[in-house]
């Protein structure tokens, strides 16, 4: 029985540990009482014709209908003749930007206790453009593509962003000096960008300076905004920064106002159906999601509930050096909720 109260998001439990946090995630939401229906979708277990991949049309006519959805990992079965299943969604939902927040959890010591910056990566063009060939024996060539069409929606995506979200800097990170016509394209059109916010300050890193600035002294940046390649190296920097895989959440951007969450990890298939995953980025995945629907006092109380669990050190999972259960865990900030 659906409930015209509620707002319907699409949840995609995925593989390995997924149906495990995705758990996590849903009593959550039920304890802090978030209005949400969730509309469930698993992976298919045989390829759908009309999307050349596991996931079904029905499943991706979900989330565009919904514009709003969760995922968990999902575990791209072998084999010839299909799409993987993170490219089939990034390209039939053009899911052109990739948000990584990565901020200090306190009470959760790493070398630095003051992170606190968002990776904005361009998703759909780049050095992964799947446009790879040989030349003659003993060459290859891959070809980058950089587009203004999709370097502006990401500029404008970055810049935007960080008005809304009280922040002060955006960094385009390129390679300019050596990839002159990409990245220079890709430079022109963030300050063609940046011109239209004058409140915000911009400034242009060179990517080999900002691995050694991000380590040194993360501390340094604000908003980040980069070319496809660069920002799958860059924002799993940023994770290691303030503690790894089992804490990062992200979300993607498509057109027409899609946002579909997801932990950055994968399904974890050496601790899968063990109940020990650490089901923090997905929560905090859902936490973003809830943010961009602007449901921000149930996203606040729940951010809330998982950083005092953390910070109070009592209940930790096996990746954060523990022995909790992902149950423990979720009772834990049920608790605190
Ligand atoms: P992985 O992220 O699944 O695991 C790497 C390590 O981190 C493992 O030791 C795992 O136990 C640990 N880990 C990951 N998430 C954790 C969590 N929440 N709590 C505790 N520990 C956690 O990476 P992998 O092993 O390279 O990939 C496994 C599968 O996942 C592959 O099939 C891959 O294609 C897929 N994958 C999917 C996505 C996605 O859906 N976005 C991303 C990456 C990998």
């Amino acid at each position: 029985e659906s409930n015209s109260n509620l707002i319907r998001a699409t949840l995609f439990p995925g593989d390995g540990i997924g149906p495990e946090i995705a758990e996590s995630v849903r009593q959550i939401f039920k304890v802090a009482e978030v209005p949400i229906e969730w509309e469930e979708h698993y992976v298919g277990k045989e390829i759908d014709p009309r999307t050349n991949s596991f996931l079904t049309w029905e499943s991706l006519e979900s989330v565009r209908r919904n514009k709003v959805g969760l995922k968990g990992p999902m575990a791209t079965p072998i084999g010839k003749g299909h799409r993987s299943l993170n490219l089939t969604l990034r390209k039939e939902l053009n899911l052109y930007a990739n948000v990584r927040p990565c901020y200090s959890l306190p009470g959760y010591k790493t070398r630095y206790d003051d992170v606190n910056l968002i990776t904005i990566r361009e998703n759909t063009e780049g050095e992964y453009s799947g446009l790879e060939h040989q030349v003659v024996r003993g060459v290859v060539e891959s070809l980058k593509i950089i587009t203004r069409q999709a370097s502006l929606r990401v500029a404008e995506y970055a810049f935007h962003y960080a008005k809304t979200h009280g922040r002060e800097r955006v960094s385009a990170i390129h390679k300019a000096n050596i990839m002159q016509k990409t990245d220079g394209l890709f430079l022109k059109c963030c300050r063609e960008v940046a011109e239209k916010y004058p409140e915000i300050k911009y400034e242009e890193v060179v990517i080999d300076n900002c691995c050694m600035m991000l380590v040194k002294n993360p501390a340094l940046f604000d908003v980040l905004v980069m070319p496809n390649l660069y920002g799958d190296i860059i924002s799993d920097l940023c994770a290691g920064l303030i503690g790894g895989l089992g804490l990062t959440p992200s979300c993607n951007i498509g057109e027409g106002g899609i946002a579909l969450a997801e932990a950055v990890h994968g399904s974890a298939p050496d601790i899968a159906g063990k109940n020990l995953a650490n089901p923090t980025a997905l929560l905090l995945s859902s936490v973003s999601m809830l943010c961009h629907l602007e449901l921000h006092d149930k996203a606040d109380r729940i951010q809330d509930a998982i950083l005092k669990t953390i910070a109070e050190g009592k209940y930790r999972t096996g990746d954060l050096g523990g022995t909790t259960s992902t149950t423990e865990f979720t009772n834990a900030i049920c608790d605190h909720l």
